[in-house]
């Protein structure tokens, strides 16, 4: 990969324009960059605060050539962004990170899974499942177990809890008969995610663990740091850089791993991209994950990613902007800004839907508890 330093006063691209590309360009702003962003949607959040957006569908070639001849670099902030457009700039001299290759290990589970194999880690118990055959083949051990398909599940979606064969079969008819895999249903302790951050020379950095918390599928909250062990924080902290290692990654990534009830830790998936649960970098660490991506987009040093302050991030979905007759209005946003420590973060999207991600707030305190607190009572100020 050409290592060229891009100083400030260039245009950075993006693909994508949802609000991780948003917070990227923000961070990209800062650091006195432009940004021009490759989005088909109108009111995209990334474009709202980037200096040029080019409106084309992803694989459209002239869109691609658009892109290339503004800028020398480009990053990406969505998981299912077309590899084959990362290769077609790659091959118009316009440096990606991260790679048209990378980006689409990690957009099949099944490849996904083998390359964190590679690198040493452990997954849950698993097998691919591309045909009936192959449900009929299963391990029995394997139940009770979770159907996923392959390819372009995200927030719980695209997901089967099967106890038994039968039901597995079902699932798998039910999702089309596309490429699958059954993992083992495990106990979960605690679901943590580490972001990783890597250079082209192959250096890393990662953030402190993150501590997650889903409901319906969707992520509600993170804690900055997990709370766990040191010896359990540095074990994930290890396994992601593998994992990067393993895929020559380049940009940043996110591992989210399982901590079982015996201790050990599994690694779950990777998101070749910031993360939801790195949201609370912005505040809560000297260096963001943006910040990250923007510095190694343009080819400088990785930044500090220690921690400042403990942090919880909120989750804000589209359901607080119905009223209990189900009305459209706006939050209250006052008894959550008046909160010690509070930053609200909307992402600028004109059409709240239900579960959909309209923003998050972020509280950061000297103790993780009163952060605990704040964020507590901000969710119940909000109903
Ligand atoms: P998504 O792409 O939707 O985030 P995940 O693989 O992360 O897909 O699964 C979503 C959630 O389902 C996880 O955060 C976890 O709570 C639960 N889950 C996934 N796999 C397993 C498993 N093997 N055992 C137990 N729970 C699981
Ligand atoms: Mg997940």
């Amino acid at each position: 990969m050409n290592n060229e330093v891009l100083l400030p006063g260039e245009t950075l691209g993006l693909l994508g324009g949802g609000q991780l590309g948003r917070m990227f360009a923000q961070a990209a702003a800062t650091m006195g960059y432009h940004v021009a962003v490759l989005e088909p949607g109108e009111n995209a959040p990334a474009a709202e605060v980037s200096l040029k957006h080019i409106r084309a569908a992803y694989d459209c070639t002239e869109g691609i050539q658009e892109l290339a001849s503004h800028v020398r670099t480009v990053t990406t902030e969505f998981e299912n962004v077309p590899a084959d457009t990362l290769k077609r700039l790659a091959e118009l001299g316009v440096r990606t990170t991260p790679s048209a290759s990378a980006v689409s290990a990690a957009q099949d589970r099944n490849v996904e899974k083998a390359f964190i194999e590679k690198a040493g880690v452990p997954t849950a118990p698993h097998a691919a499942v591309r045909s009936e055959a192959d449900v009929e083949a299963l391990d029995s051990s394997l139940f009770p177990g979770i159907l996923k398909t392959a390819r372009l599940g995200y927030d719980g979606k695209g997901q089967a809890r099967v106890r038994t064969r039968e039901e597995a079969l079902e699932a798998f008819r039910g999702f089309g008969g596309v490429e699958c895999v059954l993992e083992k249903m495990l106990d979960l302790k605690l679901e943590v995610s580490v972001i990783v951050c890597r250079d082209a020379a192959g250096d890393s950095v990662v953030f402190p663990v993150a501590e997650n918390h889903h409901k319906n599928g969707i992520l509600a909250y993170t804690v900055l740091p997990a709370r766990i062990d040191e010896k359990t924080a540095a074990e994930a902290q290890e396994h992601a850089k593998r994992i990067a290692q393993a895929l020559d990654y380049v940009g940043v990534l996110c591992v989210e791993l399982f901590i079982l009830g015996d201790g050990r830790i599994l690694a779950n998936e990777i998101a070749p991209r910031p993360h939801n649960s790195g949201h609370a970098t912005i505040e809560a660490c000297v260096s963001s994950q943006y910040e990250e991506q923007v510095r190694i987009a343009a080819g400088l040093p990785l930044g500090d990613t220690t921690l400042r302050s403990p942090a919880v991030m909120l989750n804000l979905l589209g359901d607080l902007w119905y009223d209990a007759a189900g009305n459209v209005r706006e939050p209250d946003w006052t008894k959550l800004l008046a909160l010690p420590g509070a930053k609200l973060h909307l992402y600028g999207k004109a059409q709240p839907r239900r579960a959909r991600k309209m923003g998050h707030a972020t509280f950061v305190a000297e103790t993780q508890s009163e952060a605990l607190a704040h964020a507590r009572a901000a969710a119940e100020h909000l109903g």
